[in-house]
């Protein structure tokens, strides 16, 4: 943000695929914060317990510490009064009233830092993030490298066999993406292709009970 005067509040979003940077941007702008003394609270889901659990850590090992929450009511709860910067890592699991948290933050006076997925594993908006972006400030759209020709990446292809909107997981379960290389059928694809393994196995055992 450039000049601000008096104690006004503001949100600022970064999204991107995962991969992209933005657990590593998050972290650089609240440990910025730190270094100008301003008191600063950083949040995450507790669905995300990689790597640590009282830690924003990055996939490049990147760690300020962090309190974790159930859901965006928990956010607004635990921040205190004299807090100035609030930083939120994985805000796409913290539910719809997400919004309404960040605005009423913003509009106590605090600079709300939200980073999160803005597309999900089928290139889909990814809520609240979207109305988030609609409704902050400032945005920043970080782009990872194509796992497969290098190009920038907007999304994150997922490649286990799973159609549950949530899947918690790093490398070997996603990788990065670009426009051209990203098959969204693909979780579909292996989850027909693993309950026609189990359908071959089961008729196979069935087969040998006779
Ligand atoms: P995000 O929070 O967006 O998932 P992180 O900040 O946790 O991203 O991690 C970014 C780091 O991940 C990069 O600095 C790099 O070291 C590493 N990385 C691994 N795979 C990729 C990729 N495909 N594109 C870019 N960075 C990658
Ligand atoms: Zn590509």
């Amino acid at each position: 943000m450039d000049i601000v005067t008096g104690n006004m509040g503001w949100i600022e979003v970064i999204v991107g695929p995962m991969f992209s940077g933005k657990s590593e941007e998050l972290i650089r702008r609240l440990k910025r914060a730190e270094i100008a003394r301003q008191r600063v609270q950083i949040f995450k889901p507790q669905l995300d317990t990689r790597y640590s659990v009282t830690e924003i850590v990055s996939h490049s090992g990147l760690g300020i510490r962090s309190e974790i929450v159930r859901d965006a009511a928990e956010v607004l709860a635990r921040v205190e009064a004299r807090t100035e910067v609030v930083g939120i890592d994985e805000a796409q699991f913290l539910g719809e009233s997400l919004v309404k948290v960040c605005n009423q933050l913003a509009d106590a006076g605090k600079r709300v830092i939200v980073s999160g997925l803005d597309t999900d594993y089928l290139g889909r908006p990814f809520d609240p993030m979207p109305r988030l972006l609609a409704e902050a400030e400032e945005i920043t759209k970080l782009l990872a490298i194509c796992m497969r020709c290098g190009n920038p990446a907007a999304h994150t292809q997922r490649l286990v066999a799973s159609e549950d909107l949530i899947v918690v997981g790093a490398s070997g379960m996603y990788e990065a993406r670009c426009r051209r290389c990203f098959e969204p059928q693909l979780a579909h694809e292996k989850v027909e292709a693993e309950k026609a393994g189990k359908q071959t196995a089961a008729s196979a055992s069935a087969g040998s009970a006779h």
